[in-house]
């Protein structure tokens, strides 16, 4: 009997998804469209909670070299202080700050060595008849699989026409990597949160010596757009106590004006499930996408994609229930999340009468729940 899955995307769950599906004995057929030179995703703290999930995955070795451990987190939240969180007071250990670039080739080599067929293009199309998924590429290349996972992050490429989505929030990211150009200066190996009137900074010392900032706010709250004015980007910068002063200090380059992102929570109200009696399931972004502060949307990706292949063999044997706890899995997941979320930011309260935290420090779990608009 055919047992052929379909996977489309190649960032972090994707090929955890085929790892995992390859593991139990699947056929994978993946969807990874071609990397552009520029690649450089952003988003580099991982979670100790991603070491047993990549062991699980046969990848502990890929990460010995490249990153570096995260000792260190500063922050200003809730306090001017700026507060040291030294991770030997974690018994998990440690998380790393990622060169994400080589963690994302690596996952993608290993997935490339186990996918019965790598499609190079975008998927553009996906409908199930009669038990079976058939897929096209934006390539024009076709191909047919039994079940389907879609790993294609925030842009949910197929799952968004198999399930209404919900979002909590509209955060945005403005983000840029800053050269090091001072060399007399050694920069401090940490990562830096700072919360501000209007929301929030982050700032990680990348293993390549660059310095990833990310100023997280809402949409309404950005005021003029700094993507084409560096001087704006400057503004910013210098309106924070620490972030700049890091800048400055460890001599990094400001002059890089960002790019913006979606960074809001969102997910989907039903993450996996049977179109025309053939399976699929959303994993990562894709099934749920978290706010930053969280710090966890890629150990959710290596999360999720570790499960395909269990479940999907489950299903493809006709028994459901696996997809189904998955899906509630998710679903409680986000709820779990959105109670944590209304506990990080209320411990900041001095900017309690600004926009920004007022929309954060009112909306109950229940209330995001139920206002929650369609993605
Ligand atoms: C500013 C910012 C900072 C963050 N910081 C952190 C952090 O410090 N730590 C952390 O753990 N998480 C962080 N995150 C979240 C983290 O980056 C995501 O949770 C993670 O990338 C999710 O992985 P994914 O594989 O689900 O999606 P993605 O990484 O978005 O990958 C999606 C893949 O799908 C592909 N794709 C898209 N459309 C198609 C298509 N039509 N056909 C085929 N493929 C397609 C894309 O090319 C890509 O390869 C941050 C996010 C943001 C926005």
């Amino acid at each position: 009997m055919s047992r052929t899955v379909a996977v489309v995307g190649a960032g972090v769950a994707g090929p955890a998804a085929v790892l995992s599906l390859a593991a139990a004995g699947l056929t994978v057929r993946w969807f990874a469209p071609p990397v552009a030179p520029d690649h450089d995703p952003v988003g580099e703290t991982l979670s100790p909670a991603a070491n047993p999930l990549l062991a699980k995955l046969g990848l502990t070795e890929t990460m010995a070299a490249a990153h570096r451990p995260s000792h260190t987190t500063l922050s200003s939240w809730g306090t001017a202080q700026l507060v040291d969180r030294n991770a030997i007071l974690h018994l998990e250990g440690p998380g790393l700050v990622l060169d994400r670039r080589k963690f994302e080739a690596d996952l993608r080599r290993a997935a490339g060595k186990v996918a019965e067929r790598v499609v190079d293009a975008r998927l553009a199309h996906a409908h199930a008849a009669q038990g079976v998924w058939h897929l096209s590429a934006e390539s024009g290349e076709t191909l047919d699989a039994d079940a389907l996972v879609d790993a294609s992050g925030r842009s949910a490429v197929a799952a968004r026409r198999l399930s209404p989505g919900h979002r909590a929030d509209r955060l945005m990211a403005a983000h840029a990597f800053l050269d090091h150009r001072d060399a007399s200066v050694e920069p401090t190996p940490a990562v830096l949160i700072e919360a501000v009137e209007r929301g929030w900074w982050y700032a990680a010392l990348r293993p390549n010596g660059t310095l990833s900032v990310a100023y997280f706010t809402d949409p309404d709250l950005l005021g003029e757009t700094p993507t084409r004015d560096p001087k704006i980007w400057k503004a910013l910068i210098d309106g924070t106590r620490y972030v700049g002063r890091w800048i400055d200090d460890a001599g990094f380059d400001p002059d890089t004006a960002p790019t913006l992102s979606s960074a809001g929570t969102t997910w989907l109200a039903a993450p996996a499930g049977r179109v025309e009696d053939a399976p699929w399931m959303a994993v990562g972004d894709c099934a749920a996408a978290f706010d930053p502060l969280s710090s966890h949307g890629m150990t959710t990706a290596l999360w999720a994609g570790a499960r395909a292949g269990p479940l999907l063999s489950a299903a493809l044997d006709g028994d459901d229930g696996a997809l189904d706890a998955y899906a509630r899995s998710v679903t409680d997941g986000v709820h779990a999340f959105l109670d944590q979320r209304q506990r990080m930011y209320a411990m900041e309260r001095r900017f309690a009468d600004a926009p920004f935290w007022q929309r954060r420090h009112n909306a109950t779990p229940a209330d995001l729940a139920e206002r929650a608009q369609d993605g």
